[in-house]
């Protein structure tokens, strides 16, 4: 009751909004009980913007372009959060937030298509000429080819600064024109680029681009990263394109490389003065510019408003944002803090400049109770098929990597939207949402069947030790010795796997290592990736399932349906596997998590003796067809 009553007193003020109308704005609020202040419509100074948070006394800021300083920052009496309505945070005093204990948070993605179509837009209106022909045929009234020719899009070479969101989805573009694609990042490295990128130095970089596309953030180490020394460098008469920040590029410099012809042009949808550039820089003859436009459509402003709202709602009700750009000094316990769950690695979130990522750093002692090792460089191996995956089935489906560092046997990923949960606690207390197992199913299915075909993921991921050490031996080895009248057998299934090597497989692929909320899905903890046998990650998922749906008090046919779900949705998309090798290598997985190194931790939930013998019986004689798992679920629901 004392919440309610304190969220209804809250305040929010909006310094400026480019867009004639409050609805989306309004109906949130007004649905949350948070009071709405409106600044006016166009960003006004510092020094305004202070004197309206002053005169107001917010618990939160929503500015789109205004200047939120630290000044304005400090004014109110408890300020909770400070929100982008966008992804860059060069006009919020962000460390000032952090230390008075308010969130900063931005809205990272909703505007990567719309960025990236921008950019390869004023490419192709460069090389194809569309802006000179255009201007041309207005003023002359002559319908002719006059001036520079038009070139062939295929031809070019673009480098690309800044391999995030909006620069991968820039080079896909590109490279779906037949473009060569060059990517430059501070810590990018190969593996974490699609194949048929190439991922330089800055020197190569503009030393070999037709065009470089800036896709990188502005920060005092990227301010005027394009100067005169820079211009030098490149070679080939490049096209800049800006889409980021104005502050990226020197403007004296530009004009210099424009009319020396060390730049054949530049293709502007940012410039440093805005909102009122120099005149001397856009209109220039060799310029096109849009001001600053690129992150524009109906569908990308709605979604940006509403979702830079619904951060203020969640911060204004005593939740985490999801897209914290900062830690705020109050909640510094979030701050390298070791996050639950790492039986095989350390996993800590760190507060990084660009906001909390996650570092994982690969254990050489596995934290179970056999003495359990295997050697920690699998790190750069999951870093690796993270990348992999993410070109095979989509970078949603799995944490996109930042860094890696060999020395250490560690990578960074991108933290995932706290939205997601957990699906094997989600199973367990009986929150069973099909949509999940079905997306779950159809990943895996994706994943299995696009790498079959891919030489180069069969080379990369052709090591088996990690596999061996952390699979074969635990789950298969230790169980046939523990078993003596099953070991024949047991052999044969996992020889039968090492003849089966036909897709790229995740080696741990269970519902703990999966997060998800309805159909969005993320899987984690690829460590143990290799070409393989793709039966390996649908049984490993299945046992699990199954051995849940054994649990007393289980909502068992519920968990059923769901593994019924799963299983569909792999057979949709995957490769034709549901076979009695697959019921096989089930058999032998189940029943590893009653004798093997590494337990299912609710056993004495178990009716062991029942799923010892079913898990036998499908080591033994496992029955074909998929139609045989159903009336085994049954059985193990009895
Ligand atoms: P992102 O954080 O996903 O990616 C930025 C990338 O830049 C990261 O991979 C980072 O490692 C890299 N980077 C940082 N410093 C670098 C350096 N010195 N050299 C090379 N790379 C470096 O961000 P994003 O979503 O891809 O957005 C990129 C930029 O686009 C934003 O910072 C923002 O300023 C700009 N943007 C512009 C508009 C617009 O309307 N024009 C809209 C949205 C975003």
């Amino acid at each position: 009751m004392t919440t309610n009553k304190e969220t209804r007193r809250d305040r929010v003020v909006l310094t400026d909004h480019p867009w004639p109308d409050l609805d989306v704005e309004q109906a949130i609020f007004n649905k949350a009980g948070i009071e709405l202040i409106t600044g006016p419509a166009t960003a006004t100074s510092a020094e305004e913007v202070q004197a309206l948070i002053a005169r107001t006394d917010p618990a939160a800021i929503i500015t789109c372009w205004a200047p939120v300083s630290t000044a304005a920052i400090e004014s109110p009496r408890n300020l909770r959060i400070v929100a982008r309505l966008g992804v860059g945070l060069d006009n919020i005093a962000v460390d000032s937030a952090t230390q008075r204990g308010a969130w900063v948070t931005n809205v990272p993605d909703y505007c990567v298509q719309e960025v990236s179509d921008h950019a390869v837009a004023l490419l192709l209106a460069h090389f194809r000429r569309i802006v000179q022909y255009d201007r041309q045929v207005k003023k002359s009234s002559t319908w002719a080819i006059e001036g520079a020719s038009p070139e062939r899009i295929s031809e070019l070479t673009v480098g690309i600064i800044g391999f995030g969101r909006i620069g991968r989805a820039t080079a896909s573009r590109l490279l779906a024109f037949g473009c060569r694609v060059l990517a430059h990042g501070p810590r990018l490295t190969q593996a974490q680029a699609p194949a048929n990128v190439e991922v330089v130095d800055l020197q190569t970089l503009r030393q070999q681009s037709d065009a470089i596309v800036l896709h990188l953030p502005l920060q005092e180490s990227t301010h005027h990263l394009v100067d005169d020394a820079f211009i030098d460098c490149c070679t080939r008469r490049p096209l800049l394109v800006n889409v980021s920040r104005g502050g990226l590029i020197d403007n004296d410099a530009l004009l210099r490389g424009l009319d020396s012809g060390k730049l054949s042009g530049a293709a502007l949808d940012v410039v440093e003065g805005e909102p009122q550039p120099p005149e001397v820089v856009i209109a220039h003859s060799r310029v096109i510019a849009t001001p600053h436009i690129a992150f524009l459509s109906n569908a990308s402003l709605i979604e940006l408003r509403r979702r830079a709202c619904e951060e203020v709602v969640r911060v204004l009700r005593g939740e985490q944002p999801l897209h914290p750009c900062n830690t705020p000094t109050d909640a510094s316990s979030l701050a390298d803090q070791r996050l639950a769950g790492g039986v095989a690695s350390d996993i800590r979130l760190v507060q990084g400049e660009d906001g909390p990522y996650v570092v994982k750093q690969a254990l050489e002692k596995l934290r179970v109770a056999a003495e359990w090792l295997s050697d920690p460089a699998r790190s750069s191996t999951e870093a690796a098929a993270l990348c992999a995956i993410a070109d095979l089935i989509g970078q949603d489906a799995v944490p996109e990597v930042l860094w890696t560092d060999t020395a250490t046997n560690s990578f960074a990923m991108r933290l995932i939207d706290p939205r997601l949960r957990n699906w094997k606690q989600d199973l367990l207390a009986g929150h069973i949402d099909d949509r999940t197992a079905t997306k779950v199913g159809a990943l895996l299915g994706a994943m299995h069947a696009r790498s079959a075909m891919d030489h180069d993921l069969r080379d990369r991921f052709d090591d088996l030790s990690y596999f061996e050490t952390l699979r074969i031996e635990p789950y298969f080895h230790r169980v046939a010795q523990k078993n003596p009248s099953l070991a024949e057998e047991i052999q044969n299934i996992v020889e039968g796997m090492s003849k089966r090597r036909d897709a790229l497989v995740h080696g741990d692929f269970s519902p703990k290592n999966i997060l998800a909320d309805g159909a969005d899905v993320v899987m984690l903890d690829c460590e143990v990736a290799h070409w393989g046998d793709p039966r390996f990650d649908l049984a490993f998922c299945l046992s699990h399932l199954l051995l849940k749906s054994h649990i007393l008090g289980a909502p068992r046919q519920q968990l059923a349906a769901t593994a019924h779900a799963f299983i569909e949705a792999y057979r949709a998309d995957g490769p034709a596997v549901l076979d009695c090798a697959l019921v096989g290598i089930l058999g032998c997985l189940i029943l590893a998590r009653l004798d093997g190194d590494s337990p299912v931790d609710y056993l004495d939930r178990l009716d062991t003796a029942a799923v010892r013998r079913i898990a036998t019986s499908m080591i033994c004689e496992p029955q074909d067809g998929p139609g045989a798992y159903f009336p085994l679920m049954q059985e193990f629901a009895l």
